[in-house]
């Protein structure tokens, strides 16, 4: 799988991720976008995903994606890669349900994960205990990490996610 490929699965998991968050917490949310843009790695950290409080947009860093899918095919564990997306974008997704602080989001998120998977999973133990089990090489960033959105210039706008949705985030 390359990065091409991973990316090409995206809607498809977010459609999944709705059915699977709103089997466990009886929400869902509609009118969302999601962009790929490159947010950069450094060695202080970096950023998986975004999401915008008031916005509708959820975005995912493709510096990330390529840089974690390369790990992972090294080591080959490429799955841990789809994994990994699966578990940002569900982070991102229930932000955007309306938990904006980064704990409570991250709470919640392993709670809904809990419901869903066992506890032994991938997905579970990244919920738990971050993506540094997997990726040690990388640190992500810290909950209070000051971040500058990008400009949306620099956003492709995945096609096929979120379907009846046009509203850009300005
Ligand atoms: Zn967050």
């Amino acid at each position: 799988m390359n990065i091409e490929e991973l990316k090409r699965t995206i809607p498809e998991m977010f459609e999944r991720i709705r059915r699977d968050v709103q089997k466990v917490l009886g929400q869902r949310r509609a009118g969302l976008s999601l962009g790929f843009v490159d947010m950069g790695m450094s060695p202080q950290g970096f950023v998986g995903g975004m999401f915008f409080s008031g916005g509708t947009m959820i975005l995912m860093n493709t510096r990330a994606l390529r840089v974690l899918l390369e790990d992972a095919v090294n080591r080959e564990n490429p799955e841990i890669a789809e994994y990994y997306v699966y578990h940002v974008l569900m982070h991102e997704y229930i932000h955007s349900l309306g938990y904006l602080d980064e704990r409570e989001c991250r709470e919640v998120t392993a709670y809904v994960t809990h419901e869903l998977f066992p506890h032994n999973h991938p997905i579970t133990i990244m919920a738990d205990r971050g993506i540094g089990v997997y990726f040690p090489r990388f640190i992500y960033a810290p909950e209070n990490i000051a971040f500058e959105p990008p400009r949306d210039g620099s956003i492709e706008l995945v096609k096929g996610f979120d379907r009846g949705s046009t509203t850009y985030f300005t």
